[in-house]
This record gives structure tokens, sequence and C-alpha cells, in this order.
């Protein structure tokens, strides 16, 4: 089974708001750990040669990687998107589309604390460059908590909002916080998306599942040691890694704390 890792990014920047300081690294840690990518002999795909190669399709290059960024940060557009660029690296950036605001404009309104965050203008600049567009719900709510009424909103309308601004078909979803559920995921498939990331702290591979693709994070804690052994395929399961009764447990704890209004942070 080949270990794919499919790194999962949120913010790249030297000066992140408090809440958001244990998700983001700094722009000088970005180019080192791109520069171990390449230096590692990794080809990064976009996350739809994965997803094929998970259906069946075409094989991956033999040391493949995908680059993926959640939730929308401004910084992507000025620091992450040209470095990118720089190097022709394909990525996919999923959205939350309530924290996305008009230019000059105010969001809709999502739960990730205050932040600087994409404009619509900017995330048509990022599609017609050639990055890929995901969704990543409207309010980035644990939705596996969440009742089925409001899933509709968190995953159909927050579909049909990004096919509105970048005017094509967009498919590909990751869910906020990682975290899904078997109605989630029939939920995700029936709305159209025919990928979905969690996070699983794995690498994904072929043999993964296209609607819970595993993850690694990279923090503020990773370490470039830690990075390095990712690049090289250790230092993490390679999913499929069966979902083990803790994460059931957690999932309940989690679910009684949204119901009272107290969501556990991410
Ligand atoms: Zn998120």
């Amino acid at each position: 089974m080949s270990a794919v890792p499919v790194f999962v990014y949120h913010s790249v920047t030297d000066d992140p708001p408090t809440w958001s300081a244990p998700y983001t690294v700094t722009p000088r840690a970005f180019v080192e750990q791109l520069d171990r990518i390449a230096d590692g002999g990794l080809t990064v795909v976009p996350l739809r040669r994965l997803v094929s190669a998970q259906h069946g399709g075409p094989p991956l290059p033999p040391r493949a990687a995908v680059l993926t960024f959640d939730d929308g940060y401004a910084d992507f557009y000025w620091t992450v998107a040209p470095l990118l660029s720089g190097r022709e690296l394909p990525a996919t950036l999923y959205l939350t589309t309530g924290a996305i605001h008009p230019p000059g404009g105010s969001a809709t309104g999502s739960l990730l604390p205050p932040a600087r965050m994409l404009n619509w203008r900017q995330v048509s600049g990022l599609d017609a460059y050639g990055i890929e567009i995901g969704g990543h719900s409207r309010t980035h709510p644990q939705l596996d908590t969440l009742p089925g009424r409001r899933l509709y909103d968190e995953i159909v309308v927050c579909k049909r909002e990004l096919e509105d601004a970048v005017g094509h078909v967009v498919d590909s979803f990751a869910y906020p916080h990682g975290y899904s559920s078997q109605a989630v995921r029939r939920k995700v498939q029936k709305a159209g998306w025919t990928s979905a990331c969690a996070v699983g702290r794995a690498f994904s591979s072929p043999e993964d599942h296209p609607l819970r693709i595993s993850r690694l994070m990279v923090g503020a804690d990773t370490t470039q040691e830690l990075f390095q052994a990712w690049v090289e395929g250790r230092g993490a399961p390679v999913a499929p890694v069966p979902e083990r009764l803790r994460t059931k447990g957690w999932r309940a704890y989690r679910r009684v704390r949204a119901a009272l209004g107290r969501p556990v942070a991410c």
C-alpha cells in the first residue's frame, strides 16, 4: 500500500491571531517544507488524481503528495499562491463560504473567530489561476453533531454558493474540524461532492475512502524532523485505518458539548 501524504495547512503568516496560532505556519517554515517535498523526490499531484486512483483510475506516480488548505485565510492569496506558482505546484483550497466576504463588504458569518479572510474576488482570481476551489461548509460547524435539517445549508447551499462564485462545478469537500459520520457522508455524496477530506492524522493511499480522505495536519508544532519523516513516508499510519471505539466515544462527547452551545474548539 503506497502512503500518500495529503498535507493540510490553514494559515501561513508571521502574525496570526492568538486563536489560530497553533494552526499556522510561518512563511519561512512553509518554504522549508516545500523544499523538503522537492528534495525528497515527491511529486505533488492535484487532489483529483488521488481520488481517481481511489476509484480504480490511472495509478499515481510512485511517490505522490497532495497540498490542501482549509478555511480561506487571506494569506493564501498574498503568500501561499505566489510560492505555489513559483514551483508550479497544484493545490486545493477549501472555503468556509460564510467567512468569505465581498471586496470591502461583510461576510454572512461563520463560527470561525475573527481573522483576515479571502474575499470573493480573490477566490475567483485563484480559481482562474488554477487553484482548485473546494467546499468547507458555510459556517464551520462539527457536521456530525448537527441535526439533519441544518446539514442542507452546510453541505448543499455551500456548494451552490461556490459554484455561483466561480461559474463551474465544484466537487471537492473537506469536513470542518475533520469530523464526519455516515449520515454526513451520505448527504455529502448525495449533494454531488465526489470527494471529501477528513483529518485522520494518517497518510492517504489509493485504498483510502474518497469520502474520508486522511490528511496530515501541518501546524505550528510540526517540527521539520516530523515533516521530513512524512516526506519519507514514515511517522504516521496509512489509511484506511479502522475507526476506533475511542473516536465514537469522542463524537458522543462533542455532540453533548455542541447541544449545550459549548463546542469543542479546534
Ligand atoms: Zn476548517
